[in-house]
């Protein structure tokens, strides 16, 4: 689920509770009010304990016994008075009516029989009444509250955007603490803002977060909200974004409004591409934008020194970001988040699984060294993954297996045991993985295998795990050759034993020739080309660099391919004794794993 879900959730969560709560409250209110009316009626009935059944009722008044009979409209309890006698007695009466009917042709026959009509008693009323109008209450109350929902969930009809204190605090960000340390300045300027006012001292408007999704934008932003203690204002980019013209403006402007009102505050904008994307063409979507832009520019150039305002916001396209965000007095600084290196990973998984049951076995510094290139949200996901397996799987505590799984979940996919596969296809697949391994195996620049399976696992007959090497900033030509040969080991392995290939094959494909065009045309690793940047151009502006050079380039990635699929057959051939054996020992278990692989390589 996207980030800006999830804050329309919460948002929608903060507001859901309130309604909730006050929907409560008019339920409880209003059953302690029947309770009471209820009550209090009652309490008149038991005054009267001396009741009369009403066939006595009717054989008193035929006797002439009655003197007195008094009734109460809409009740069918009466209450009447005998001759001679001081108490009264109370009677429950079928029907009001007819019971009437009665007593006026007694009167009419010469019956001396007195019948007093009341009005209800204020304390009969009530709960009927009530009684009478709860569902109406309770409907009104249900559409007031579905029509409130609804227009949550319809963006813009009503505008809301989360403002809370956070309790994030820095210690729940794991990693990144160069960046932490950029921002203790922030947190202490939100605390003491006049200490910096009285020094003259020029206050941070505006703070740009560059990084992936997931790298811990958003956590940071709170965190140093959390920190200073101050309420953590926040929206999408995407929501300023609105059909009607103005709207986005409008919700800029509300937005800034309600900041200053709670400053010192935070203002975080997420996804600030949204708005904030270069003004180019003219479509009505851009010139909305514009507007919804320019708002944001007027209200950061509007603060005051005394405004203790900090606006953070995040993208992850900071090429698309229009440049006049980036001047002076508006979001000039600028942090980058980067994906957590190893000790950054390790630290996450320690955070995230601190409230977690984990066994004694569990290694999170291997599992930290085989996720170079998760981000901190992957990590978390990996740990909740591995919880939920734990618990299929009938464990006490989350062992060191459930996690490993739980990686190859969130990188490969789910195992799928139950497929049924022919002796055929998991013999091209035995001989396609193995063919993988065998080749990277006797490459020096390819990383060491982890894992070689033939158990489907999403939509993947098999697949062959490398265990990841540290975050590389660089990678050499020789080392994307090699990547080249690797890739198609599995191809070539099909072809030499079984003088057939398959569609098996055919991510491998795609990613070699990414990583040939790549290398041709971004990388500049063709000699015959030379060191330019062929990627992104129109095909006239490629023309500039020779007539023919569209031909060029193709025969280029070409060769480079070819070359690697030659390569990797001729490691096959000359290595068909280890391939035959990892396929036979993959078609009897499955799976080898990274001791036993290595084990067939040493004698
Ligand atoms: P972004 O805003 O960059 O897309 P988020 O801040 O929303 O990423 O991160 C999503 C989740 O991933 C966080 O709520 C947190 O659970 C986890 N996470 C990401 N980075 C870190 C980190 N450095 N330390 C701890 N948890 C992290
Ligand atoms: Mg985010
Ligand atoms: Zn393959």
């Amino acid at each position: 689920m996207g980030e800006k879900n999830r804050k329309n959730q919460n948002n929608e969560k903060n507001e859901k509770n309130k309604l909730w709560v006050g929907l409560t409250i008019l339920i409880i209110a209003l059953v302690i009010i029947s309770a009471l009316a209820i009550w209090l009626s009652q309490e008149k009935k038991e005054e009267d304990e001396n009741t009369l059944a009403y066939t006595d009722l009717i054989k008193e008044i035929s006797y002439g016994n009655v003197e007195k009979v008094e009734m109460t409209t809409g009740s069918t309890t009466v209450k009447v008075k005998m001759r001679n006698v001081e108490e009264e007695k109370t009677s429950i009466v079928p029907n009001t009516e007819s019971f009437i009917d009665l007593i006026q042709t007694k009167v009419a026959e010469g019956n001396e029989i007195e019948l007093i009509q009341k009005p209800r008693s204020i304390w009969i009323q009530i709960p009927t009444i009530i009684l009478n109008l709860l569902p109406t209450i309770i409907m009104l109350a249900l559409f007031i509250m579905i029509f409130k929902l609804q227009g949550l969930g319809e963006k813009g009809k009503v505008y809301e955007e989360t403002e809370r204190k956070t309790k994030v605090t820095f210690d729940d960000v794991a990693g990144l603490e160069e960046e932490k340390a950029e921002m203790i300045e922030i947190v202490d300027f939100l605390k003491k803002p006049e200490k910096y006012t009285k020094m003259g001292a020029k206050i941070p408007r505006g703070v740009l977060l560059y990084g992936k999704p997931g790298t811990g934008k958003t956590l940071i932003a709170k965190a140093i909200a959390g920190e200073a203690n101050v309420p953590f204002i926040s929206m999408s980019g995407s929501e300023f974004i609105e059909m009607f013209a103005g709207l986005g403006a409008s919700r800029v402007r509300k937005l800034f409004e309600k900041a200053r009102r709670l400053a010192p505050c935070i203002v975080f904008i997420d996804e600030i591409d949204a708005i904030g994307s270069r003004r180019t063409s003219n479509s009505g979507a851009e010139t909305e934008n514009n507007q919804t832009l320019n708002q944001l520019l007027v209200e950061m150039d509007g603060f005051s020194s005394e405004e203790t305002i900090i606006v953070l916001a995040a993208t992850n396209r900071p090429e698309m970001l229009d440049k006049a965000l980036l001047r002076p007095g508006r979001f000039d600084r600028q942090i980058t988040i980067p994906t957590p290196d190893l000790k950054g990973r390790l630290e996450i998984l320690k955070i995230h699984s601190k409230e977690k049951k984990l066994s004694s076995d569990v290694n999170l510094e291997s599992i930290a060294e085989d996720t170079a290139g998760f981000t901190g949200a992957e990590l978390a996901n990996i740990l909740n993954e591995a919880a939920i397996l734990a618990t299929k799987n009938n464990h006490e505590e989350i062992e060191n297996d459930d996690i490993e799984e739980a990686v190859k979940k969130v990188t490969v996919g789910l195992e799928k045991k139950e497929r049924v596969i022919s002796d055929k296809d998991k013999k091209l697949t035995a001989y396609h993985e193995a063919g993988h391994a065998v080749v990277s195996r006797y490459l020096p620049t390819q990383s060491n295998v982890k894992e070689v399976s033939i158990i489907p696992r999403g939509v993947a007959g098999g697949y062959t795990m490398y265990k990841t090497d540290e975050d590389k900033y660089y990678i050499s030509k020789t080392e994307m050759k090699e990547k080249l040969i690797a890739l198609l080991g599995g191809r070539a392995a099909e072809k030499l034993v079984l003088d057939d290939i398959s569609t098996g094959a055919s991510n491998d494909i795609e990613v070699a020739t990414k990583i040939a065009r790549d290398m041709v045309t971004k990388y500049g690793m063709s000699d015959k080309l030379g060191p330019i940047d062929f990627q992104g151009k129109e095909p006239y502006e490629i023309q500039m660099f020779g007539e023919d050079i569209g031909d060029k380039i193709g025969l280029e990635v070409k060769s480079l391919i070819d070359e690697a699929y030659n390569n990797a057959q001729k490691l096959l051939i000359e290595h068909r004794d280890k391939l035959d054996l990892i396929a036979q020992t993959l078609l009897k278990q499955e799976k080898v794993n990274e001791k036993e692989f290595e084990a067939f390589f040493r004698e």
